[in-house]
């Protein structure tokens, strides 16, 4: 089962819609990894496929296995996940309680 989260900025109205919570989610040999663009300041969910016991240390170490930005190609990404700051203003991104979409 799967699922979107919505959050949004209320300063610079930027809204974004992720795949799963905002968290990293594990798959059987893929995790579900939110991304943040330090260009374009897009953010963007991406499926990468790693071992799920190196997924953790590889986002948080190993930046350069990170994907580039879907939109603007940049390797300027970081992972993003509830409770960091909107990456245009850096203001408050608040979960959006009425958006969410379950899948299964
Ligand atoms: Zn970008
Ligand atoms: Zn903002």
């Amino acid at each position: 089962m799967g699922s979107f989260s919505r959050f949004t900025c209320s300063p610079c109205d930027l809204t974004v819609e992720v795949n799963g919570s905002g968290e990293i989610d594990y798959g059987m040999r893929s995790a579900s990894l939110t991304l943040v663009c330090g260009e374009c300041c897009q953010i963007a969910t991406a499926s990468v496929r790693v071992p799920k016991e190196r997924m953790y240390e590889m986002a948080l170490h190993d930046l350069r296995r990170l994907p580039s930005c879907a939109v603007c190609r940049s390797k300027q990404v970081q992972v993003w996940k509830d409770g960091d700051p909107c990456p245009r203003c850096h203001g408050p991104l608040v979960r959006d309680p009425d958006f969410l979409c379950l899948w299964d």
